[in-house]
């Protein structure tokens, strides 16, 4: 049989508020060749180069986005870190 201890906490969950974290993070990826934009802080720079792609490659008219938002667990009550 297998203890465990668990300390009771409530935890809430809010978006990160870290100066180093972006509010959200863009990236393209062309649907016909997987090219990739890289993570964009800017939505218009991730636009951009799916323009540019597309320019290059006029039969790639197909975009995937990817949005990544950052998230952080805080202890109620204070004392996370
Ligand atoms: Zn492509």
């Amino acid at each position: 049989m297998t203890r465990a201890a668990f300390r009771y906490v409530h935890w809430t969950m809010g978006r990160e508020t870290a100066p180093e974290a972006p509010e959200m993070v863009h990236e393209m990826e062309c649907t016909t060749c997987n090219a990739e934009s890289g993570a964009q802080d800017d939505f218009e720079a991730a636009r951009d180069w799916a323009f540019a792609h597309t320019g290059g490659n006029p039969s790639h008219r197909g975009y995937r986005e990817i949005v990544t938002r950052f998230w952080r667990m805080t202890p109620e009550g204070g004392g996370g870190t």
